[in-house]
């Protein structure tokens, strides 16, 4: 078996990885780079057949629903059958009349179950489901001519999932022979500190919930499920309602998962800005809408009672809110990456805070492995060889991790 990283030797996002072995070959990923101005096609990796022209490319293996994972999907054939896991797909089929953009819907493909080996031609796969700020993220784990590579995809160890860590680094697939991990927090954080836990999240919530006078607008992703239990635990916890729109009812309901806060629950409300109406109407996503519709508010609602809700903010709300007259003493959350925030992505929402004198609080913490719990799924994995993906320091894996071996962008090497 060998391998090309296509994109990821060196950077955070875009990651690609190629592997062949008897003229068959997969894709580890085809994610879309993070300095990308727009998803286009000419951020394609440089593979064959991905026009579907070439039977030996086999198809493309997603580790997890983060565009820089998979948001080169969308200028591919269809007919290269795409594995991801099963609730990942359907959040992407879900978000995607929501989206603005080339947002990529993946061709049928292997839906995953942890720990459950599937064969791709030569290749045998298992993917092991991990702790990570996108729901339904995997390593996988790939069997051919006698070696083994694990992709450790993205994953931490401090989100609500932590066990799904701690029971992969007790019971590590064994005789790997190559090791692509990611580093994501190497030259971020010393090499022993720890990132915030999801947990920790929620009670810096509490404290400014408590704080805040009006109503609590939080930006975050709608697909950043752990992120939304932080939000309602703590809504709860100071008596507040969490406030939603369709697309992030869909999302919640598109995980499967039951104990995932719902639109139907009772601390749960539904309130459709006007942007989103056009979009239902657009789209015709009248039943999605009626499904969710049982505990429905309406902007009055939310002006008689901003101290007893959290909304769940995006951009387009920002209209609403200002007609309504809801933002009497609101304090504004940001949640999610602050790289956005910087690159000015948010600058016109940063204005209307100005404007409206309210204050912003930034309260995240990250989704990936600090570097103490890198060297922790290092050692219990123990491969003959480490391979850096997905980190912009990749020179400091040989300083962390024994038998580290860097491949370049572009070059092959055998497993
Ligand atoms: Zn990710």
């Amino acid at each position: 078996m060998r391998a090309c990283i296509h994109r990821g030797s060196r950077q955070i996002g875009g990651s690609c990885v190629e592997i062949e072995q008897d003229g068959q070959r997969i894709l580890l990923d085809l994610g879309l780079p993070l300095d990308a101005d727009n998803n286009e096609s000419r951020y394609l990796p440089d593979v064959t057949g991905l026009d579907g022209s070439d039977a030996c490319l086999l198809g493309v293996l997603v580790s997890h629903p983060h565009l820089d994972h998979f948001g080169l999907l969308a200028h591919i054939s269809k007919n290269i059958p795409v594995g991801m896991g099963t609730a990942a797909r359907r959040i992407l089929a879900t978000a995607a009349p929501f989206l603005p953009g080339n947002w990529p819907i993946p061709a049928p493909g292997w839906d995953y179950q942890s720990g459950q080996t599937f064969n791709v031609g030569t290749f045998r796969i298992t993917p092991f489901l991990v702790d990570h700020s996108a729901y339904d993220a995997y390593g996988l784990l790939i069997e051919s001519g006698g070696k083994r590579l694990f992709y450790s995809g993205d994953f931490r160890a401090h989100g609500r999932k932590a066990v799904l860590f701690a029971r992969l680094v007790a019971k590590a697939p064994a005789n790997v022979d190559a090791l692509l991990v990611e580093g994501s927090s190497l030259g971020r954080l010393n090499d022993d500190q720890q990132f915030p836990a999801e947990r920790d999240i929620e009670l810096q919530l509490v404290q400014i919930f408590s704080a805040t006078g009006g109503l609590a607008l939080v930006h975050t992703s709608a697909q950043n499920i752990d992120r939304i239990v932080s939000i309602l635990r703590a809504s709860k916890r100071t008596g507040r309602k969490l406030v939603i729109d369709l697309y992030t009812a869909a999302i919640l309901e598109a995980t499967g998962n039951k104990n995932i806060p719902q639109s139907g629950w009772p601390d749960v409300a539904l309130f459709i800005p006007q942007a989103q109406r056009l979009q239902i109407k657009k789209n015709a996503l009248f039943e999605l809408l009626k499904r969710h519709s049982s505990n429905r508010m309406y902007i009055e609602q939310l002006q008689q009672a901003p101290k007893k809700s959290t909304l769940l903010f995006r951009p387009l709300h920002r209209f609403d809110l200002e007609r309504g007259k809801c933002l009497a003493e609101a304090t504004y959350i940001y949640s999610q990456w602050e790289g956005y925030w910087e690159n000015g992505s948010y600058d016109t929402t940063k204005d209307w805070l100005e404007r409206h004198g309210i204050p912003k609080y930034s309260i995240h913490t990250s989704g990936h492995a600090s570097p103490v719990d890198l060297k922790k799924f290092v050692a219990a994995i123990a491969p003959r060889k480490v391979v850096p993906i997905h980190s912009f320091k990749p020179e400091r894996y040989s300083e962390m991790f024994d038998n580290v071996e860097a491949h370049n962008d572009g070059e092959w090497w055998e497993i």
